[in-house]
């Protein structure tokens, strides 16, 4: 077993904290303008309990079904819940409420189920809009051409806030590829911004996982989503 392996969830976590403050801190960014979801899918709740304790405070989950349970789990601990996967239209009603934001909202027809289900509870979700940013024809998200059209008309949606985008670069053996693609979706989010459509604001940037994180921060990344850097390879 490599060293790597060895090292606790506790050593991890706080080798990822620092790691995002000296890139912050290179970028001549506020180190407290960049938060850490840790990625748990997969992960026992004993795994994240061991995460929390060494001072992670928002859980990114991927899975309805797994959620829920480590939802309920950890009921009494001082996090908060954020939905990165794919999240399937008829599974909006029973996750509107529980996550603080769903970064992964893809689609139109999505958000205006969310919205609804939103507006049934007498709530207003916080989303993201993910951006296919590659261009890839075998991943889902907006694409970026047109995107800024969309948003006027998501922005009518009145129980969902749109608060900046996510994307999921494609993936590579070389971190440093991942640049181009961060940078373009800074600029896109720029562009929307610059709209002043009511309503959206542009204040997250969702990029960055455990192989490109530091790239992603010094590009303007406000929140990274980093999982197998803190809990070691996934099996699953
Ligand atoms: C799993 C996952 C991550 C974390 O990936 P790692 O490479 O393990 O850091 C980030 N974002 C999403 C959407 C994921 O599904």
């Amino acid at each position: 077993m490599e060293p790597f392996a060895r090292e606790t969830i506790a050593q991890r976590v706080q080798s990822v904290l620092s790691a995002i403050r000296s890139a912050a801190e290179k970028a001549g960014r506020r180190p407290e303008s960049i938060r850490l979801v840790a990625a748990t899918k997969t992960v026992t709740v004993d795994g994240i309990r061991e995460g929390i304790a060494a001072g992670l405070s928002i859980l990114g989950e991927n899975r309805v079904q797994e959620a829920l349970p480590k939802v309920e789990a950890l009921a009494q601990a001082p996090v908060r819940w954020h939905f990165i996967g794919h999240l399937q239209r008829r599974k909006v009603r029973s996750v509107v409420g529980m996550f603080e934001l769903i970064h992964s909202v893809d689609s139109l027809e999505l958000a205006q189920e969310i919205d609804r289900r939103a507006g049934d509870a007498g709530q207003s979700q916080d989303i993201l809009l993910e951006v296919n940013i590659g261009g890839e024809t075998t991943k889902g998200g907006f694409h970026p051409d047109g995107l800024v059209q969309l948003v006027s008309t998501m922005a009518a949606l009145s129980h969902i806030r749109i608060k900046g985008l996510m994307a999921i670069p494609p993936p590579t053996a070389e971190p440093e590829s991942a640049r181009t693609h961060f940078i373009r979706l800074r600029e896109l989010a720029e562009a929307i911004a610059a709209q002043r459509i009511p309503g959206v604001v542009m204040e997250e940037l969702s990029m960055g996982m455990s192989n490109e994180y530091e790239i992603a921060v010094q590009e303007g990344a406000t929140l990274v989503r980093v999982g197998s850097a803190i809990f070691g390879a996934r099996h699953a």
